[in-house]
């Protein structure tokens, strides 16, 4: 009898995979057996019939499992009795570590069938769902290297455990009521909680009482804490945001199931499919008008909901026909709380419960955030369900060089390189805060350890003051560091996940972005660059503009209108035809002095080619956003918000007239919005309603970026533009950019699999880093062979 072996790479250890395998040879009636290996499995098989077994793995793959490559070779072995798993063999088996994953339908049909095991149990979870990387403490992934090593198993889960033909072979967090972690009720800040008092099952359905009697709740998630209230309750909704010290930024939501989100928010088929997939993200969707007091998400026009995603989550939500606000649980601006007693000693004053329980989390992953535009998933922000999964480079980029790129300053992630794979960490948040700090070091350590990782080169961003830059340095030792260019690292980040190839030709490059440090000491942030991942040409810009009071010009958008209303007319012109206007009182009550001499001498007011800054100015000219963002981006969010989308389909005319001349001296050109002023400065005067006025900004900077790309993209003979940086989180304005450049012919590639923000910038500094590396070697290479001769 002829012997085959196949060799499948992928995501295909600690998924049910192997089990999956060995049911099908039972059922096959094939010989042979199946392991892991070092870098995925291998599978040896005597019988007929294996190219049907080959389509029926493909077909009947376990939920988490993904293959990415599949070979198969022929063996002439003696065929062994029967089909085994086999323990793997010489030293420790690497593992890949998943992410954690939604309860799937199988244990949650347990949870509610009074006649199962596991009925009503909170902790429930199989091969195909449940926690991983939120317990993992080391690697091999196994139990006694997570937070499930508390819980010795009852007779009955080891033998699930034990049995290749259960579902709960080899699942690391298997429990049950009898062996496994248990949830309670605490009153925070003294007293008890007895859940007969609520009149209810037990204390994960009281919790959820509670919560619909109008208290606040801190829950013990999967990667963290939340804070949680009754959605409908306007006043509680206050209470939280007042106790939480958190101004304007949205919350987010869970509802039971999309039945009651269709209540409150639009969900078409793309988005449903996000809600309900294992990586379970809050999904940003269209809200309906009216339906939930404002305070969830003040000025904004979607709604971020998620569905439960453990069965903690399901049983206690049971009994709610409303959305529940679950919010991350810790004062503005620390990270999520992850310990019962941080809960206990800092978030007594703002919840009223807490539902704590006795299983660790052993690193902290907050919920993802993700949208569909366009027909794609575009994660905002990677973390529960999506980290650390890896994600294949491209194409040339499968060296064996080990790399480490450290990010951004805001919305830290990390990435690791190893046997062609990038390994994003999960966000961590902006490096500002110093607890964030010590999330980095811990999660660095494990990345490290996990993935047995050690780098030959770091990269880091090329602006100095950034920590992550910083700690680059640090980290390096005798190791090279590359510094690489924000806007490159954009723009290479999006040519990556796209399977870009290492020497492909170049692209151009669009990057909408904040604040990034340029070539040339200013600020970039509105950038078009012809792009390799070798290297980039800055073809042309938004036109920069001066940033008076430096990093308090990103806080207070009213700055950022003042230097582009002076760069258009001064302040004579403007008082003589403008005194009538809100924002005339509102500027001359400014320390106008100050602020001119600031631009003037160029003294903290650097120029920047900023987006996200030319948003702000905007939206303070129409009055949304003023004196001070309570988050990043949020005066750009409430201007986008406020679009009406009736106005989009105004005469073409009506656009805002953004123009395109050439730089000065260097011949560039660049965007330049001096005309936008003095016409939105005018609709002002007519009494235009903002949301008309947003439509034509959008459409206007939409026609000129467009404009821009055509021109670029002809003279330098580019077919494939990339768009990225953060400001094309605007739907809006992404998708009328898209749309323009599509019908002029040219191939657009976008982000899907990591934020268009900094969130995704490590991926693009590790491409960069590891294209310079190789060129390097190349040049070595070839100075070496002309020595030879
Ligand atoms: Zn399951
Ligand atoms: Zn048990």
């Amino acid at each position: 009898m002829s012997g085959e072996r196949l060799t499948i790479r992928g995501q295909v250890q600690g998924v049910g995979f192997r089990p999956t395998v060995w049911r099908l040879a039972q059922e096959m009636g094939l010989a042979g057996d199946v392991r892991n290996t070092g870098d995925g499995v291998e599978i040896r098989l005597w019988g007929e019939a294996g190219d049907v077994f080959v389509d029926r793995l493909r077909a009947e793959l376990p939920a988490l499992a993904e293959i990415e490559a599949l070979e198969r070779a022929p063996i002439s072995d003696p065929a062994p009795d029967g089909f085994g798993i086999v323990q793997s063999q010489g030293g420790r088996m690497r593992v890949n570590v998943t992410p954690d994953a939604a309860t799937c339908p199988d244990c949650l049909e347990e949870v509610r069938n009074p006649l199962a095991h596991r009925y009503w149990y909170a902790f429930t979870n199989c091969t195909n769902c449940g926690p991983r990387f939120s317990i993992i403490q080391g690697a091999p992934y196994d139990r006694a290297l997570t937070t499930m090593r508390d819980f010795p198993m009852c007779e009955t889960c080891a033998a699930e455990y034990g049995d290749p033909a259960d579902l709960r072979f080899h699942a690391q967090p298997v429990a049950c009521a009898l062996c496994g972690p248990k949830a309670w009720l605490e009153k925070l800040g003294g007293g008890a909680v007895h859940a007969e008092a609520f009149s209810m099952m037990d204390d994960v359905d009281a919790a959820g009482g509670a919560i619909m009697n109008g208290h606040i709740v801190a829950v013990k998630g999967l990667g963290g804490f939340h804070l949680a209230c009754d959605a409908t309750k306007g006043e509680v909704v206050a209470r939280l945001r007042e106790r939480k010290r958190r101004r304007g930024k949205a919350f987010a939501l869970m509802a039971r199931d999309i039945d009651v989100i269709r209540r409150y928010a639009e969900v078409n088929a793309d988005e449903e499919a996000l809600l309900t997939s294992p990586a379970a993200p809050i999904v940003l969707l269209e809200a309906k008008a009216g339906m939930l007091p404002d305070a969830i998400a003040p000025g904004l026009g979607r709604l971020g909901f998620m569905l439960p995603y453990t069965p903690m989550h399901h049983l206690m939500l049971r009994r709610m026909k409303r959305p529940v606000v679950m919010t991350s649980g810790n004062i503005s601006g620390e990270p999520q709380c992850t310990t019962n007693n941080q809960v206990r000693d800092t978030l007594s004053d703002v919840a009223d419960f807490a539902l704590f329980h006795d299983r660790d989390i052993a690193n902290r992953i907050d919920d993802s955030v993700a949208s569909v535009v366009a027909g794609k998933t575009r994660l905002l922000r990677r973390a529960r369900g999506y980290a650390p999964q890896p994600i294949r480079l491209p194409d040339g980029f499968d060296s064996d060089m080990q790399l480490l790129a450290l990010g951004s300053e805001l919305k830290n992630t990390f990435c690791l390189v190893k046997n062609g794979q990038a390994i994003l960490s999960q966000h961590m948040g902006d490096l500002e805060n110093a607890a964030t700090h010590a999330d980095v070091e811990h999660n660095l350590a494990l990345y490290r350890q996990l993935f047995e990782h050690e780098p030959a080169a770091i990269a880091v961003d090329r602006h100095p003051e950034y920590l992550s830059t910083k700690r680059g340095y640090d980290m390096a030792g005798e190791r090279p560091v590359i510094e690489v260019q924000h806007h490159h690292a954009h723009i290479a980040a999006c040519m990556a996940e796209s399977g870009l190839p290492l020497d492909a030709g170049p692209v151009l490059g669009i990057a909408m972005d904040g604040l990034g440090l340029g070539d040339d000491g200013t600020i970039w942030g509105g950038e078009f660059l012809a792009c390799t991942y070798h290297g980039y040409k800055r073809l042309g810009l938004l036109k920069p503009v001066a940033l008076p009071g430096g990093a308090a010009a990103v806080r207070e958008p009213w700055r950022n209108l003042y230097a582009h209303l002076m760069a258009e007319m001064g302040w004579a012109e403007f008082a003589m035809n403008f005194r009538n206007l809100d924002v005339f009182p509102r500027l001359d009550a400014a320390p106008r002095a100050t602020l001119d001499a600031m631009i003037h001498s160029a003294t903290n007011a650097p120029l920047s080619s900023s987006c996200g800054r030319l948003f702000d100015a905007a939206a303070a000219l129409t009055g949304l956003c003023w004196e001070r963002q309570n988050y990043e981006g949020e005066a750009a969010m409430l201007f986008e918000a406020a679009l009406d989308p009736d106005a989009l389909n105004e005469p073409d005319d009506l656009a805002y007239p953004f123009a395109i001349p050439l730089m000065g001296g260097r011949g560039l050109p660049y965007i330049e919005p001096l005309a936008v002023w003095r016409a939105m400065l005018g609709d002002l005067v007519l009494k235009t309603p903002v949301g008309t006025m947003s439509a034509r900004f959008h459409r206007g900077l939409a026609k000129a970026i467009v404009a821009m790309a055509k021109r670029l993209a002809s003279d330098a003979e580019i077919d494939t533009v990339a768009l990225s940086g953060g400001c094309f989180q605007n739907a809006t304005l992404f998708m009328l950019v898209e749309d323009g450049l599509k019908g002029a012919g040219l191939r657009v590639i976008s982000h899907s699999k990591v934020p268009a923000n900094d969130g995704g910038l490590s991926l693009g500094q590790a491409t960069v880093a590891l294209a310079t590396l190789s060129r390097k070697e190349k040049a070595h290479v070839s100075r070496d062979s002309r020595t030879d001769r």
